[in-house]
């Protein structure tokens, strides 16, 4: 038997780019004519575009989001020795930034609802070694950052955000990635604000940490180009196209991200008949709602696998985050900081489905998906 076509794709960004496409390519033209193709004018007017937006006193365009965090917990001084709390459910890149730059990260439980980092489990990891908290921002809410930034001044830790999936969430009137030290932000193609390759940015309110974010990104050089190395960074400047890509997406991201929460509110809708055998988003009554995004439209479900091999059979993509908590992954496993009981990142891993959400997505489709999924459950009850 063939594979099925894919009716409904996990994501696309197709009709979203053609729609985009003039003013696109006249920013490609000045690219190409410029002869600048890494880090140059358009990845200065994006850092600019970008703290605007945030509110950040500094944005430091870097190669990707990975590469953000790597770079932004060098810039505060995070090395060997050190301990980073993190939570156990989040994409790799959490914890293998902390690893890269010599520092171990302690894996703790998430809170069910925001799927993100447990103030009270943080609080229990703490040790002599503890030097920061770096909580993460999934799918459509913030971390409940009241608690952890509480948390972390009681201690005298430094407060750093995984907000990669971030841009444009706001708590308290606060955005993803400023309520300590700094945080980041993605620009995988398929996050809120993509690229057509990877991208990322370090935000932050701290002179010194932008100064020495520069500084990494570009072989350590205080100048770009002046050949005097100050310490050892890395090669990671934004291309130029790359920056052409997210000024000209840019201009249609608010009205995307209002299409990305009409489509959540129709999930929402259908969906709810479904319960409890599906989970649709809600926010745990503990933490302080913020401005959600929908970056990942998420449910949950005691027959997960199940729903998703049904779904592929009948054409729709969805995308399993994050089938393992950090705890089971092979390279992490055997660190000490993967002790701590994590049982319900390990009940996510087990249950949470990402659906397809994006602009491109009509309702006709979105009804096609909540219609298979009922479908699912009638079926094989
Ligand atoms: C996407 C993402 C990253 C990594 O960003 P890349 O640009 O893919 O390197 C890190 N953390 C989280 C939570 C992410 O979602």
């Amino acid at each position: 038997m063939s594979a099925p076509r894919e009716e409904i794709p996990f994501f696309t960004g197709a009709a979203s780019l053609r729609a985009g496409w003039a003013g696109l390519e006249a920013r490609l033209r000045t690219v190409a004519r410029s002869g600048r193709f890494t880090y140059g004018p358009l990845g200065r007017e994006l850092e600019q575009a970008i703290a605007e937006r945030t509110g950040a006193r500094h944005a430091v365009a870097v190669g990707n989001g990975t590469d953000a965090l790597v770079i932004l917990l060098r810039a505060a001084g995070i090395g060997p020795g050190d301990e980073v709390i993190v939570p156990a459910y989040t994409f790799f890149a959490t914890a293998s930034s902390v690893l890269h730059v010599g520092a171990e990260p302690v894996l703790v439980d998430i809170l069910p609802g925001s799927y993100a980092m447990d103030p009270e489990a943080a609080r229990a990891a703490i040790t002599e070694r503890t030097r920061a908290i770096m909580p993460v921002h999934l799918f459509s809410q913030m971390a409940d950052m009241r608690r952890l930034r509480d948390l972390a001044d009681e201690h005298g830790l430094l407060l750093l955000e995984d907000s990669a999936e971030g841009i444009d969430m706001v708590m308290g009137g606060v955005h993803a990635g400023l309520w300590g030290k700094g945080g980041v932000l993605s620009f995988f193609p398929t996050k809120t604000l993509g690229s057509l390759g990877d991208a990322g940015m370090v935000l932050t309110d701290d002179d010194e940490v932008a100064a020495r974010a520069r500084r990494l990104r570009s072989h350590g050089q205080e100048v770009d180009g002046s050949y005097e190395y100050l310490e050892l960074g890395y090669n990671s400047r934004l291309d130029e196209i790359q920056s052409a890509v997210l000024l000209t997406r840019l201009e249609t991201l608010g009205a995307e991200i209002e299409r990305r929460a009409e489509i959540a509110a129709r999930y929402d809708r259908q969906l709810a008949a479904l319960a409890p055998a599906v989970r649709t988003p809600w926010f745990p009554e503990t933490a302080e709602p913020g401005n959600p995004v929908f970056y990942v439209y998420l449910i949950e479900s005691d027959r997960r696998d199940a729903l998703v091999e049904y779904l592929t059979e009948h054409g729709v993509g969805t995308e399993v985050y994050y089938p393992r908590a950090l705890t089971e992954q092979p390279a992490l496993a055997a660190l000490a900081g993967a002790r701590h009981p994590v049982p319900v990142a390990v009940a996510a891993s087990r249950r949470a489905v990402g659906l397809p959400l994006y602009p491109d997505l009509t309702d006709d489709q979105v009804d096609r998906v909540c219609e298979l999924i009922a479908r699912f459950h009638k079926e094989t009850p």
